[in-house]
């Protein structure tokens, strides 16, 4: 799709005349990616600030066959030290001022591309594309759904098959789950799946183990799947069996934390406040200090992004970002509950990507 990567580089040329440069080295990849399409491991890219016909992009002879279908629409250049080559592409040309993600370089790269640079002036102008990152275009969107989609049916699955039950190991019923996000239209997985049984589901970030599933057990998912580079993140609980007043108490309250929270998800919300619509209903139950993590984060092409829905996060959100709402209670040595949805601000209200179901699910 091209066009769509014509338009984000077009967007990200505005903001270099905003910033009184003449280009920007691009040398992340996941930048890239979300500019060009490309999708390979060695790249760079110089954005000149007057638009495509004077922009650069650098790749080695490894993706000659594949830089030619995903980046159809650039100059290129093949080069294994792609930055290097596009900053003495730079200074061949005599630009006045470049940027480069300061961000993401090292400072050995950075010697080393100020050499090449010469009398460029280099500047630090880290974020540029990541500020376009945070408001995602519905080809984006359209992604996250795809993914989303992937997990939600992936879960329906595992519990219909009967996958969660007594005996069978959290890593035996990660993997299944991984199984079937990948049967289910996932390219991969988003991150590394979390199943967390009994006590286990009291860790905020359990690794999956040998450990056994029990009757009465709580058990959590946190897992997402990926589609054309998008992720998505979804958190649901399953209870074997009838769940105990405990268990229904601290599902009850959670669920209700986080319908607080996704309902503050609107333009214009300044993100600790979404995140204090979401605690204060933990903290007035009595179990703030049991709510010890951030309400939620961007997701898109990184599983953790930008905007951070916490008590000392700054911002407000926009339409179109993605974001999770993911409150959490967790009883040490008993068990824990945390329901997470991924989430597109709308200014209609937020549209809801994880369809399934927040109902406490027992089998
Ligand atoms: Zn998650
Ligand atoms: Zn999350």
């Amino acid at each position: 799709m091209p066009e769509i990567h014509a338009r984000r580089r077009a967007a990200l040329a505005a903001l270099l005349h905003e910033n009184g440069v003449d280009a920007l080295l691009v040398t992340d990849l996941l930048n890239i990616r979300y500019l060009t399409g490309f999708t390979g491991s060695n790249a760079a890219l110089l954005l000149h600030a007057g638009g495509d016909a004077k922009t650069l992009f650098c790749t080695d002879g490894r993706y000659t066959t594949q830089s030619e279908a995903e980046v159809p629409d650039l100059e290129r250049l093949l080069d294994r030290a792609s930055a290097r080559a596009l900053a003495a592409h730079a200074a061949e040309q005599g630009y006045g001022r470049a940027g480069f993600e300061s961000q993401h370089v090292s400072v050995e790269e950075h010697e080393n591309l100020k050499v090449r640079f010469d009398r460029v002036e280099l500047v630090r102008t880290p974020g540029l594309v990541e500020q376009l990152r945070v408001v995602k275009d519905e080809v984006e969107i359209a992604a996250l759904r795809a993914a989303c989609a992937a997990a939600d049916r992936a879960l329906a699955a595992l519990i219909e098959a009967g996958g969660v039950r007594p005996g069978r190991t959290e890593l035996e019923v990660a993997r299944d789950l991984e199984t079937r996000m990948l049967e289910h239209g996932s390219a991969g997985i988003s991150f590394a799946s979390i199943v967390a049984a009994g006590p286990n589901s009291a860790i905020p970030h359990h690794r999956p183990t040998g450990a056994e599933l029990s009757r009465g057990d709580f058990v959590k998912f946190d897992f997402g799947a990926t589609v054309d580079g998008y992720h998505s993140d979804m958190t649901r609980m399953v209870v074997l069996g009838e769940p105990a007043d405990w268990q229904r108490e601290i599902y009850d309250l959670v669920h209700r934390a986080q319908a607080a929270g996704a309902e503050a998800v609107r333009p214009g919300a300044v993100v600790s406040e979404v995140d204090a619509a979401a605690r204060s209903v933990i903290a007035d139950a009595g179990y703030g200090e049991q709510f010890a993590h951030g309400l939620g984060h961007g997701v898109g092409l990184e599983v953790h992004e930008a905007p951070s829905l916490a008590a000392a996060g700054v911002g407000t959100l926009s339409a179109g970002m993605a974001v999770t709402v993911e409150p959490g209670v967790y009883l040490a040595g008993r068990g824990g509950v945390r329901i997470e949805d991924t989430l597109v601000v709308r200014d209609s209200g937020p549209e809801l990507l994880t369809l399934s179901t927040k109902d406490l699910v027992a089998v």
